[in-house]
């Protein structure tokens, strides 16, 4: 499909360049025409007057008035150069088209690369989220099946069969939640509903809702609070936080600590958030905020709940917001999550 686009983009391209060139030519072969004619019959007035003045008399000739006349042209010679100067433009042509044809091959093919990066990567995307889709609708499928061919179902039997199937919804619910913030900052971001927004607002919310899972697995979360001021969306940093906080609440073990440090570095404000957790394999560092990506120790264990989008959307929303995000971890002891963002 790439190949075909691209053929038909340089034939277009192709065509374009032609039509313009043939132009062009036919408009250089009608002015030198004229011109090569205007020429010539300046030349021979030119003798005929020389010759006039030496009293040398040509039989029949009588000086011609302006525009000159014709019958003192010589054709063969004229229509030999008008053929020298069409030959001249058809080699001419030629030679655009071959040029043209091979520039444009490569143009089209630098135009139509980012478009088709794009469609791969929305076609990997589509495969991704379909493939994360069904796991959830297959067990809901399967759990509907059991019930029914059960020819009646105690109330407990239901009772678990819609209790599973709750379960099952809330993934899904989470996945498209997850799917659309995603898309949502994929977009283009509207940088003009940024207001100055303290560090200590959005980061002690993020820490209030995130504080009733911590508390279930009795992880106590430790921000001692410091303000800077930076640009952006107090509701989006927000979640930005409770998304580093969220891993850092998954990844931990029971009645571990999380830290949430600010500090101030040159002209940017960093916010980290340290946990006790598994930590993250060296290998896995440099893929952990891909789309769908998730480490093989976190895939591994069913308690880790999660389809890898949530460092994606990370990284989209701190890339809105015209900073970066650093990683370093001991596998087995806790990692720290860096959000480094330009200080007011
Ligand atoms: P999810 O957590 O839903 O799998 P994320 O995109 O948030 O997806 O994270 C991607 C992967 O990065 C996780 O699967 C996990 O392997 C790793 N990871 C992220 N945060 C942490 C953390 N705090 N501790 C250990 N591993 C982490």
């Amino acid at each position: 499909m790439f190949n075909n686009a691209r053929i038909s983009l340089t034939a277009w391209y192709l065509l374009i360049i032609m039509i313009i060139s043939v132009m062009f030519s036919t408009i250089i072969y009608n002015v030198e025409s004229n011109e090569i004619e205007r020429f010539e019959q300046i030349q021979r007035l030119r003798i005929f007057r020389r010759l006039q003045e030496r009293g040398i008399v040509i039989p029949n000739y009588q000086s011609p008035p302006p525009p000159f006349q014709i019958q003192y042209s010589n054709p063969e010679l004229l229509e030999e150069q008008k053929q020298r100067l069409l030959l001249v433009l058809i080699i001419m042509n030629l030679g655009i088209l071959c040029i043209s044809g091979g520039l444009g091959y490569v143009l089209a093919g630098k135009t139509l690369q980012p478009i088709k990066e794009m469609m791969d990567e929305q076609n990997q995307f589509i495969s991704d989220a379909s493939h994360e889709l069904k796991t959830p609708l297959t067990s809901l499928k399967s759990a509907f099946e059991v019930y029914l061919r059960d020819p009646s179902p105690s109330i407990h039997e239901s009772k678990t069969i819609m209790k599973e199937s709750i379960v099952e919804v809330n993934k899904l619910q989470t996945l498209t939640e997850s799917l659309l913030n995603l898309a949502l900052f994929k977009k283009p971001h509207n940088h003009s509903i940024h207001t100055i927004v303290a560090t200590t607002e959005f980061i002690t919310e993020a820490i209030n809702k995130m504080k009733p899972i911590a508390k279930k697995r009795q992880i106590n979360i430790e921000f001692i609070p410091i303000d800077y001021k930076i640009k952006g969306d107090k509701y989006i940093l927000r979640d930005l936080i409770v998304i580093f906080l969220d891993n850092a609440i998954k990844y931990s073990p029971m009645k571990s600590k999380i830290t949430i440090q600010v500090t101030k570095k040159m002209n940017h404000v960093l916010i980290s958030i340290t946990d006790q957790g598994i930590g993250i394999l060296k290998k896995d560092l440099p893929y952990i905020f891909n789309r769908f990506y998730r480490a093989d120790t976190a895939r591994s264990k069913a308690v880790f709940e999660g389809y890898g989008l949530g460092l994606s959307i990370a990284k989209k929303i701190v890339e809105n917001h015209f900073g970066y995000i650093q990683v370093s971890s001991i596998h087995g002891k806790g990692s720290t999550f860096t959000v480094v963002l330009p200080k007011m």
